[in-house]
């Protein structure tokens, strides 16, 4: 696997430090601080700073949590139906 960074053509890109991986993804941090996402699923890989990345995972929190929210919602109407009275 090449690990080049486009980010960083400056300065020298050292090892990738894994910081979390999963059947479907990976995302190491290059020394020169950018972060590399891998979606395995497709093949991508995103290169972005840290600050992204933190706005890519409050996204991906936020719309798990409403995937979560309407499984719920679902739920409580089947259970709940005419049972309020
Ligand atoms: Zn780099």
């Amino acid at each position: 696997m090449r690990t080049n960074c486009r980010m960083s053509s400056k300065s020298s890109c050292g090892p990738h430090v894994e910081l979390t991986s999963n059947p479907a993804v990976r995302v190491t941090r290059c020394s020169c601080g950018t972060v590399h996402l891998h979606l395995k699923a497709s093949g991508v890989s995103l290169q972005m700073d840290e600050t992204q990345l933190r706005h890519v995972a409050n996204g991906l929190v936020g719309a798990t949590r409403l995937l979560d929210a309407a499984e719920a919602e679902v739920v409580v109407t089947k259970t709940g139906d005419g049972t309020m009275h």
